[in-house]
């Protein structure tokens, strides 16, 4: 186990700056994923942390020492790749052993090693079979017992499950997660599904065009986005936002105003003195704290702090429904159970609760916190 370090560390090829300055503390044992789309430079920075690519500025600590220079092997990292840069060749035993032959190890211990790995991740009766003949799910526990062999002081994993159908990816991701919690090892996973992020972390760092977004606990990047980007590139569904304008009064009144609705909210700040404000903002809200008035009765007509609107579209899947509810331009996914039938047209409330609610600058997406 290891404590992984980044101190403003940036890469440029040429004109295109991949990383423009990322600063991490990785805690000893600690599953981090760098999430982010297409391009923000999350497989860049995995490569510095492994030593495969030169860093242009800054410097990367593993337990307080400075590895910037060192070499791949130095580091006691292994990596699990993409697409597993397996060697379709060897058998599944070479390709396990490849690392602690070249390494010289001892050829009992080499057999030792590769049958423990082997036996964890269920890989004995495969162990003569060559790649070739293995499935996707298969050559994935190949990659990740060649990585375990090594028995490195940390793991580094790029996009493993992304060449996975569905079914196996949720199952390898389980058996990724399972095996974290076993080694206990220090863990660092690159993807850009967010939905795996959340999964499989204890720390996520949420990456835009070579910069992090916002790094914490992954129950933090979900409850407290700090940036609309993170707000709205975290959760299944998407949190539902509304531009408008927020106002704060200093007697405690609290509305948010856009083309077609206007909410308010009393409002008591949690600490200090109300601070007032006006500007325009986004509100933002997940699907699970929007509550669905049903009965219409019990719904004040013209309640200040509810949305009303029609259903536009219904989104059942098994175990919740999502609905859609619109007005105007703005539209609020709502979670309700999965026995309410709704069609769409139906008039419908939403209840916004003051406690739930986000707010971001609309100016630079920051988090408005209250
Ligand atoms: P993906 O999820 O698509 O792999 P990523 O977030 O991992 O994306 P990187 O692969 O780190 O992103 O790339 C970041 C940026 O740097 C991209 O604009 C990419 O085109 C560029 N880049 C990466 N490697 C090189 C290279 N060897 N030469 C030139 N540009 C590169």
């Amino acid at each position: 186990m290891s404590r992984v370090s980044l101190r403003h560390v940036a890469k440029s090829f040429g004109p295109v700056q991949a990383v423009k300055d990322v600063t991490l503390d990785i805690p000893d044992g600690a599953f981090v994923t760098l999430l982010g789309p297409s391009g923000c430079g999350k497989t860049t920075t995995l490569n510095m942390l492994a030593g495969l690519e030169k860093v242009t500025r800054g410097d990367i600590f593993i337990d307080e020492q400075n590895v910037t220079k060192w070499a791949p092997h130095e580091r006691g990292m292994a990596m699990v790749f993409q697409n597993y840069a397996l060697y379709p060749h060897m058998n599944v035993f070479g390709n396990i052993a490849f690392a602690l032959q070249l390494a010289k190890v001892p050829k009992a211990q080499i057999k030792e090693r590769v049958h423990r790995v082997a036996k964890a991740l269920e890989l004995e009766a495969l162990l003569e079979r060559r790649i070739s003949q293995l499935s996707g799910g298969q050559q994935q526990r190949v990659a990740l017992a060649r990585a375990m062999v090594k028995e490195p002081k940390v793991f580094l994993f790029d996009e493993p499950l992304s060449n996975l159908d569905a079914a196996l990816r949720t199952r390898m991701r389980s058996e990724i997660k399972k095996l974290h919690q076993q080694l206990q090892a220090t863990s660092i996973f690159v993807t850009h599904d967010q939905e795996e992020a959340m999964i499989l972390s204890d720390y996520i760092a949420v990456m835009r065009e070579g910069l992090v977004v916002q790094y914490g606990p992954a129950e933090d990047i979900y409850r407290r986005p700090q940036h609309l980007y993170v707000a709205t590139f975290i959760g299944k569904p998407r949190m539902s936002t509304l531009s408008g304008h927020l106002r704060v009064t200093n007697d405690g009144a609290m509305t948010f105003e856009s083309d077609t609705i206007t909410l308010r909210w009393p409002f008591m700040p949690q600490h200090g003195p109300i601070i007032p404000i006006d500007t325009q903002a986004h509100l933002g809200i997940r699907a699970e704290d929007a509550q669905l008035l049903v009965d219409a009765n019990a719904t004040a007509p013209h309640s200040s702090d509810v949305f009303h609107g029609e259903v536009t579209l219904v989104e059942p899947l098994g175990s919740d429904t999502f609905i859609e509810v619109s007005r105007g331009g703005n539209a609020i996914v709502v979670r309700v159970a999965p026995d309410l039938h709704l069609r769409p047209q139906i008039p419908v409330s939403v209840r916004l609760p003051r406690h739930k609610l986000h707010f971001f600058d609309m100016a630079n997406g920051n988090r408005i916190d209250l």
